[in-house]
């Protein structure tokens, strides 16, 4: 049973992520600076009594996932851009996603769309005691049908899905695939997020170079008297959320980069790999998290 914090902190913290999805639709055009709209968006969480669940995801065509912008990134918005954001209240999470097409002749328009119908589909069927096996019937469903009815061939990513929340955790366990399984545990009293990837390409990713996104990973020691520093405060400001070097930028910590460096190489820290589709065609995502408690669900992050 979730008790009435958590079950108001799951509520709070999707309020903020739609109005930082308001808010990012009206500044997305075309040449958009991506650190632009990553500092807007932690601007907009903290001024709404929020919390980064994790650094604004803005990653762009064939990246599916894990690119957040650094202080002096030149990247700008083209093409199709996933913006996905995580908001944490008292470390309860909204995580939501939604795509944004930037091209003059409305390249990725039909992919997006069918992305949201899934998602749109999904929901619709969500119910109490339902089993997970029945969301990725409906993914696949969805899609099938699309094709069969407008002549194309688009995949779902198979390795992409979605998830349990929990306290401080994105990934807390429960794994929610988005194609035909035979999963039928049910989704009672927790939150999860629901996330379904499109793409014209193959279906499948490769882990690529890293992209600015770190979380803490072990509990080692370390002698190097900056590093100690930085990792305290890691531990007391995100704890097991990830976090970015922008944000750490603004501490004013000696040797950053190094000592960032130094504590992947010991493991202390993961420092998330890029996820590129593998024929590098392009990427449309779609999440909205869903708090499931006194026999009922709710979607908390849907406009
Ligand atoms: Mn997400
Ligand atoms: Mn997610």
């Amino acid at each position: 049973m979730m008790d009435t914090n958590e079950i108001e902190s799951y509520i709070k913290a999707g309020e903020i992520a739609k109005e930082v999805k308001k808010l990012v639709k009206a500044m997305v055009e075309p040449g958009t600076k991506l650190i632009d709209i990553a500092e807007a968006v932690d601007a907009m969480i903290e001024k709404l009594g929020g919390e980064p669940a994790f650094p604004v995801n803005l990653s762009l065509n064939e990246i599916a996932a894990h690119y957040t912008p650094t202080k002096n990134d030149e990247t700008v918005a083209e093409g199709i851009l996933k913006i996905d954001i995580g908001v944490a209240v008292d470390g309860f999470i909204a995580d939501t996603a939604f795509s944004v097409d930037l091209t003059s002749d409305g390249e990725h328009k039909d992919m997006i769309e069918l992305n949201e119908k899934i998602l749109e589909n999904i929901t619709e069927i969500i119910n109490p005691g339902m089993e997970v096996r029945e969301i990725g019937d409906v993914a696949q469903d969805t899609l099938e049908k699309w094709d069969k009815e407008n002549g194309t061939r688009f995949a779902i990513i198979k390795s992409l899905s979605g998830h349990a929340l929990a306290q401080n955790m994105i990934h807390a366990g429960l794994t929610i695939s988005n194609y035909r399984n035979e999963n039928h545990k049910k989704l009672n009293d927790m939150a999860f997020a629901i996330e379904p990837f499109v793409t014209t390409g193959v279906g499948d990713i490769y882990e690529g170079n890293p992209g600015g996104i770190y979380v803490l990973q072990s509990d080692g020691a370390v002698r190097d008297r900056d590093a100690r520093e930085v990792l305290k405060f890691i531990k007391e400001k995100y704890k097991t959320r990830p976090f970015c070097l922008r944000w750490l930028e603004k501490e004013n910590f000696g040797k950053l980069k190094f000592v960032l460096g130094m504590l992947v190489r010991q493991g202390i820290i993961h420092e998330y790999p890029l996820l590129i589709e593998k024929s590098k065609a392009p990427v449309s995502q779609a999440e909205n998290t869903f708090l499931s408690y006194d026999g009922k669900i709710i979607n908390t992050t849907k406009e």
